[in-house]
C-alpha cells in the first residue's frame, strides 16, 4: 500500500472518539467511509489497554472512584459527519473524575454498541466524550436497547441523513437527557476506539440503559454506516463497578 494511500485511510478512520478527528477529513459518501480498523492494526499493535471491552468480572473497590455530571448548558448542534451524527455542546458543562474536572467536548453514536456487558451487544451506544485540562480524554458510554420510545432522542428530531447536514437546536436539550436516571457505572481505563487508538483514557459505562423504539435505532443506522470497533482484550486490567 502507498503511503499516500495509508495517509488518506488513516484520516478517514479518525472519527468517532477521536476528538482530533475533522469533517473536512471525511471523504464522500462511500464504502471507504466505513471505519476501517484493519490499516490501524499495527498500530494499536503494541498497544495493551485498548477500547472497547466485554465487561465482565468487574469488582467492587473500597477506594472507589466517583463521577459527578454537572451538566449545565445545552445541546447546541447535530450533524453528520458521514462516520457518525455528533451532537455539539455549550461551553462549560463538567463532569468531575475523582477530584479530577472534564469538560464535554461533543457526544456522538456508534451502531451496534461498542462495550458489550456481559457478552451482551446492544443496539446503539452513545460516547460522550471530555477533556481535561491537561488533554486527558473520559468517556462516558450509554448503552440503549431497543424498547418505547424515548422521548429526549425524539426531542433530537430527525437525525440529519447526509454527510455535512447541521443544524442548530433551538429548544434547550441538556446532556443529562440521553442518559439513564442511575449513574452506575463500570471504569477501566482504555483508549479511543478510532484511530490512532491513544490511551489513558477513562472510560466511564453506565450500568442502565435507556430504551430507544425500533424507529429510533432505524434512525440512527440510516444516519451512518456499522460503526463498532471488535472487542479487545483486557489484558489483566481491571475493572472497577459503584452503584
Ligand atoms: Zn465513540
Amino acid at each position: 500500500m502507498s503511503k499516500s494511500k495509508l495517509v488518506k485511510m488513516v484520516c478517514i478512520g479518525l472519527i468517532g472518539c477521536s476528538v482530533y478527528a475533522d469533517a473536512t477529513e471525511v471523504q464522500e459518501k462511500s464504502e471507504k467511509e466505513a471505519v476501517d480498523h484493519s490499516t490501524s492494526t499495527a498500530l494499536a499493535e503494541n498497544m495493551m489497554s485498548q477500547s472497547p471491552i466485554d465487561i465482565v468480572n468487574s469488582v467492587e473497590r473500597e477506594m472507589q472512584k466517583s463521577v459527578t455530571f454537572k451538566y449545565k448548558g445545552n445541546l447546541a448542534t447535530i450533524e453528520n459527519l458521514g462516520h457518525t451524527v455528533q451532537l455539539g455542546v455549550t461551553k462549560g458543562q463538567m463532569i468531575m473524575v475523582n477530584d479530577k474536572e472534564f469538560e464535554l467536548l461533543q457526544i456522538h453514536f456508534h451502531h451496534d454498541s461498542e462495550h458489550v456487558i456481559g457478552g451482551k451487544s446492544y443496539p446503539v451506544e452513545a460516547h460522550f466524550v471530555h477533556k481535561s485540562k491537561d488533554g486527558k480524554l473520559a468517556v462516558v458510554g450509554v448503552l440503549y436497547e431497543e424498547g418505547k420510545t424515548n422521548a429526549s432522542f425524539e426531542a433530537l428530531g430527525k437525525l440529519p441523513k447526509k454527510r455535512g447536514e447541521k443544524r442548530a437546536f433551538k429548544a434547550n436539550i441538556n446532556a443529562m437527557d440521553l442518559m439513564p436516571a442511575s449513574k452506575s457505572f463500570y471504569t477501566y481505563s482504555g483508549s479511543l476506539t478510532t484511530p490512532p487508538y491513544t490511551e489513558e483514557v477513562t472510560w466511564v459505562v453506565l450500568k442502565d440503559s435507556p430504551e430507544l423504539s425500533k424507529n429510533q435505532i432505524g434512525m440512527v443506522q440510516r444516519a451512518m454506516h456499522k460503526n463498532n470497533r471488535d472487542i479487545q482484550a483486557i489484558n489483566g486490567r481491571e475493572i472497577i463497578e459503584k452503584d
